[in-house]
């Protein structure tokens, strides 16, 4: 059998309900002969994914999804490999970390005037764990007004909700520049991802390029098929390498874990490439 890997996967350490060790034992139990660990703007997930990984014989791969944007759009850029104590990319992440907290404290602030949450439900499920708007789903779920976190997101938590606040971003450009300083690989994430209006657009790619973008996550469940064929062109047309993951969050979305993976050859050579491959 080909061996798989996955290269997006969340934790508990973001916005995944699944521990690292949780994802490292799902891996090994489905047959994959890898993953990455790319929980939001956090490496704090690394150490348990790497070390019950190896007592179950998977390899494993560091990473991370950086909040990113461009032309004021949100972008995601998945950093595989980086240098944990790179103080430029670390100086961006704590600023992006304490924007992300801020913004959901306000969030709540504005939601508690309509719906009983609290700011103490949301920390409780651990201080230092990166925030972000499902675990102002979860609490919404948990207080039932909600199914799930999509039912939470389509009705109270888009962009263009009287209770939505903004984050702050690092510009995708200089995110590239700082992960590659630190010795990693970046890779644009799900560049089709069903909820955008539209795809990335070529002279975004020709920008992320030239700042030195790896790779493209052209294999993801949420890229919507119609957009595939035009990015898969340009994607040849930059000489990107394409991956693919799932984007695993536990229960928190309906990805599963190695619904979309990568090969080999592309495990090997992003390892090959990067400060901390494993
Ligand atoms: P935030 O990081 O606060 O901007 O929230 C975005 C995160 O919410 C993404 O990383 C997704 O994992 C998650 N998300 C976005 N839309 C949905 C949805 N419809 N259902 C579940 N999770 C979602
Ligand atoms: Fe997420
Ligand atoms: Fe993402
Ligand atoms: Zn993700």
């Amino acid at each position: 059998m080909t061996a798989r890997y996955d290269l997006h996967t969340h934790s508990t350490r973001s916005d995944g309900t699944t521990t690292p060790a949780e994802i490292a034992i799902e891996a090994a139990s489905i047959g994959l002969a890898g993953f990455a660990l790319t929980d939001h703007d956090t490496v704090e997930g690394w150490h348990e994914a790497r070390s019950t990984s190896a007592k179950l014989g998977i390899e494993f791969l560091p990473g991370m999804e950086v909040t990113t944007k461009h032309d004021y759009r949100s972008t995601h850029l998945l950093a595989y490999g980086i240098e944990p104590d790179s103080r430029e990319l670390n100086v961006a992440l704590e600023r992006v970390r304490e924007s992300r907290h801020g913004r959901a404290r306000e969030m709540v602030r504005r939601l508690a005037a309509d719906f009983d949450i609290d700011w103490q439900t949301i920390i409780s499920g651990g201080e230092d764990r990166t925030l972000g708007r499902p675990h102002i789903a979860d609490a919404l779920v948990e207080a039932g007004y909600y199914a799930d976190r999509g039912q939470a997101f389509t009705e109270v938590l888009h962009p263009r909700s009287p209770y939505y606040v903004p984050t702050y971003a690092i510009e995708t450009v200089d995110a590239i520049r700082m992960v590659r300083a630190a010795g990693g690989v970046a890779v644009l994430a799900h560049p089709a991802a069903g909820r955008m209006t539209r795809p990335v657009d070529h002279s975004a790619l020709a920008a992320f390029v030239s700042a030195g973008l790896w790779g493209i996550e052209l294999n993801h469940p949420e890229n919507r098929a119609e957009w595939m064929p035009g990015l898969a062109e340009a994607a040849t047309g930059f000489g990107l390498h394409v991956t693919g993951a799932s984007d695993y969050h536990g229960a928190g979305k309906a990805n599963r874990l190695g619904e979309c993976t990568s090969s080999q050859e592309t495990w090997e050579t992003i390892r090959s490439l990067v400060a901390v491959p494993r």
